[in-house]
């Protein structure tokens, strides 16, 4: 595996008046080239460890190589090889696509005008865009403000493209489109995704780490944490007045409401003198399984049924 990052003890520490936080402790992490996805509940420490691989915040512990270079000492190498969309990606709304692209590649040194349009036209039609090159941006839907935040991270042939929690809050259909866009550069680009979304990740990374309160908790193939849920994964036939004591032992995945029944998709270790029937479990049963029945942190009830549906 070529090393694309080397993560070694890294940590953060906030302080919060006189108390301090430890937003990321002790990680440690390798992650080659490909599709590399982070996951984990809101507050985990995503961000965090996104925006120190930018290099726009600095670790208070930890050494960090990217293709080699030193984040603390090497920063401005590591900046030319990397793109970033963060999560709140603020845009010009006046300027049209175009000319916010312009705008950018300017900022990363990309002089040469005519180069610079090339490459500008390349990007549009990657990301689907070019046909709304000359749209103000304030008209833009969610979905094209995101295909125009992957636009601007591609400007300048990074290596490497970081991308935090970038379907949050883009309706199901742009989420696919989406997801489909970054599979489809993953293939050119070390990608570095960030999210609480089991569904932006599934089809397409090729490593998985999950983060916990500032710890990594699982590092593996999608595969694997998958495996750790064959035969823990069930459809269960219940109903309304059965189904509040049966979520104290098991976690609900999804729910299909019947006229006599409820069907519930539940992941346990146990689902002994239950009306259950396993079924074969995909990541995002493995992940809630990792997560509320082996490390018995419960999700935000929001969090977990939320990926049902997307
Ligand atoms: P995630 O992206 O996984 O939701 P974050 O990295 O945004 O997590 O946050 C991790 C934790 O660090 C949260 O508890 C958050 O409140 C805290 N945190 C983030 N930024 C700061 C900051 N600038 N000062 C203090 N605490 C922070």
């Amino acid at each position: 595996m070529e090393h694309c990052i080397e993560i070694k003890n890294l940590s953060k520490i906030y302080r919060r008046g006189k108390s301090k936080f430890a937003a990321l402790s002790d990680v440690n992490l390798d992650i080659g080239t490909g599709m590399f996805g982070l996951l984990g509940p809101n507050g985990a420490g995503k961000s965090t460890a996104m925006s120190i691989l930018a290099t726009l915040a600095k670790p208070t512990t930890g050494d960090i190589k990217i293709y080699g270079y030193d984040l603390q000492k090497n920063r401005k190498e590591i900046r030319m090889l990397l793109g970033f969309l963060p999560q709140e990606f603020g845009v010009y709304p006046n300027l049209d696509a175009e000319e916010f692209l312009d705008y950018i590649g300017q900022l990363k040194g990309l002089k040469e005008r005519k180069n610079r349009k090339k490459e500008i036209d390349y990007i549009l039609e990657l990301t689907n865009l070019s046909h709304l090159r000359d749209r103000r941006i304030k008209t833009f839907s969610g979905g094209m403000i995101r295909r125009l935040g992957i636009a601007q991270a591609l400007l300048g042939s990074p290596k490497l493209l970081i991308v935090d929690e970038p379907t949050t809050g883009l309706d199901p259909e742009e989420r696919i489109r989406f997801r489909n866009l970054l599979a489809e550069i993953s293939s050119d680009v070390t990608i570095i995704l960030s999210t609480h979304i089991v569904n932006d990740i599934s089809s397409t990374c090729n490593s998985l780490a999950v983060l916990n309160l500032g710890k990594i908790v699982y590092h593996g193939h999608p595969a694997d944490i998958i495996k750790n849920a064959v035969g823990k994964t069930f459809l269960l036939r219940t109903n309304e007045k059965e189904l509040a004591t049966l979520k104290e032992n098991v976690s609900v995945i999804s729910m299909i409401m019947q006229p006599d029944h409820i069907q519930a998709r539940v992941v346990a270790d146990d689902v002994n003198g239950l009306h259950a029937e396993p079924v074969d479990p995909n990541l995002e049963d493995a992940y809630i399984y990792f997560m509320e029945v082996q490390t018995g942190v419960k999700l935000h009830e929001d969090e977990a049924l939320y990926q049902s549906k997307n």
